[in-house]
């Protein structure tokens, strides 16, 4: 009898590793990995090409008209393996990442239509299991009845720390406080919003990997597996 194939639901802060560690575990279940802040990251990237964020802020109404328009899709990196974020059929990987993107991404997400139109997607992405899903409300609205919730957070400047690095090694000109500002921001917005706001689900376990290597976080996990009662990869497979 094979593994049952499971949902795993990472959600947490802005900044903290979650897609580093959702990968790895993902690579370690031969899992697929799903990003679902790419998918607002793309919205927003529409709006923002589209001329419906500027001076007076976002064009709520354009954008919910157009949402039927926007297709997101993922497809693997031949050079890497990894996913690469498709709008429209084009590659955006890249320009999802940059800061004017992340200026915005709270607002584009705060809307209740692109969530809904959003989550259909998720859902049907995630088929039958056998998926890694980060985000922010993964846990508690896209699959409430995931197998394993995973609740991660990290002090905000070491996040904030990690993307500054991370920005810069990309060559985009910021400062460390602007980063911090930014972490800080997408928190608090997205804590408070009124649909789907960011929160622990009761169910939920919490990694704090603030002082942790993503080495320590996959040991974490695979304790956490067994004391769920899934075991040793291939366990299963085995009996
Ligand atoms: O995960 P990432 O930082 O790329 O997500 C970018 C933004 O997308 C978040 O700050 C949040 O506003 C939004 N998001 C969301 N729900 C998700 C995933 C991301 O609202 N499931």
């Amino acid at each position: 009898m094979g593994r049952k194939a499971l949902i795993i639901a990472v959600d947490g802060h802005s900044s903290c590793g979650k897609s580093t560690f959702a990968k790895a575990i993902a690579r370690e279940l031969g899992y697929t990995y799903l990003d679902s802040g790419a998918m607002y990251r793309a919205v927003t990237l529409w709006a923002l090409e589209h001329g419906l964020i500027g001076e007076e802020g976002l064009d709520r109404e354009r954008l919910v008209a157009a949402l039927p328009g926007i297709r997101i899709s993922f497809e693997k990196d031949p050079a890497t393996g990894g996913n690469l974020t498709l709008l429209n059929g084009r590659n955006v990987e890249e320009e999802i990442r940059g800061m004017e993107v992340s200026r915005w991404v709270s607002e584009v997400s705060r809307i209740p239509e692109v969530r809904e139109h959003l989550v259909r997607l998720q859902r049907q992405l995630a088929g039958h299991g056998g998926i890694v899903m980060d985000g922010r409300d993964i846990g508690t609205v896209v699959f409430p009845d995931a197998d394993i919730k995973i609740f991660m957070t990290a002090r905000p400047e070491v996040r904030a720390r990690r993307r500054y690095l991370e920005l810069l090694e990309k060559g985009e000109r910021v400062t460390f406080e602007e980063v911090l500002r930014n972490v800080e921001e997408r928190d608090r917005i997205d804590s408070s919003r009124a649909v789907s706001p960011l929160r622990q689900a009761p169910d939920a376990v919490v990694l704090d990997n603030s002082e942790m290597s993503i080495e320590e976080e996959l040991e974490w996990f695979r304790k956490l597996l067994h004391e769920k009662g899934y075991g040793e990869k291939g366990d299963e497979d085995r009996h």
